[in-house]
């Protein structure tokens, strides 16, 4: 798969038992929703249940259908752009046919702060209740 902001391929990552894509060129990851859909039968630990109670149905506006960005996963597919209120307003791209989703890096910023790096983000809990969240977006079209 390859990085659908600059083309660059993208490598498997796997935080918490979840595979994510993740590309080292610009940083953005690619989220698929069949990986997202295994996040919600996860047990929860009391910092996500607490994050979830308070970002677990964001704001989430559709915007317009970004003419150059293709989804990684399926060439066909086209993303679109949504804006997401998780603490932050941040911007994702989800794909019109597979339902996966891109976050730019800067966008991962917004949501986490500077302090991003995967592991930790994992060990604390945000990673999966993000992942959640989105993933309750990400079931309905
Ligand atoms: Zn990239
Ligand atoms: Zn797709």
């Amino acid at each position: 798969m390859k990085c659908p902001r600059d083309g660059a391929e993208l490598a498997t990552v796997r935080i918490d038992g979840v595979e994510l894509d993740k590309c080292h060129h610009c940083d953005g990851l690619w989220f698929d929703q069949g990986e997202l859909d295994r996040v919600r039968n996860l047990d929860f630990t009391d910092v996500e249940e607490r994050l979830e109670q308070k970002y677990g149905n964001p704001d989430v506006a559709a915007g317009k259908v970004n003419g150059y960005m293709r989804c990684p996963r399926c060439t066909d597919g086209r993303l679109q752009e949504f804006t997401y209120t998780y603490g932050n307003r941040v911007r994702i791209d989800r794909c019109n046919e597979c339902l996966g989703v891109w976050v730019d890096d800067n966008e991962l910023d917004a949501i986490f702060g500077e302090e991003k790096q995967l592991e930790k983000m994992a060990q604390d809990g945000r990673l999966k209740a993000f992942m959640r969240a989105m993933s309750n977006l990400m079931s309905s079209k």
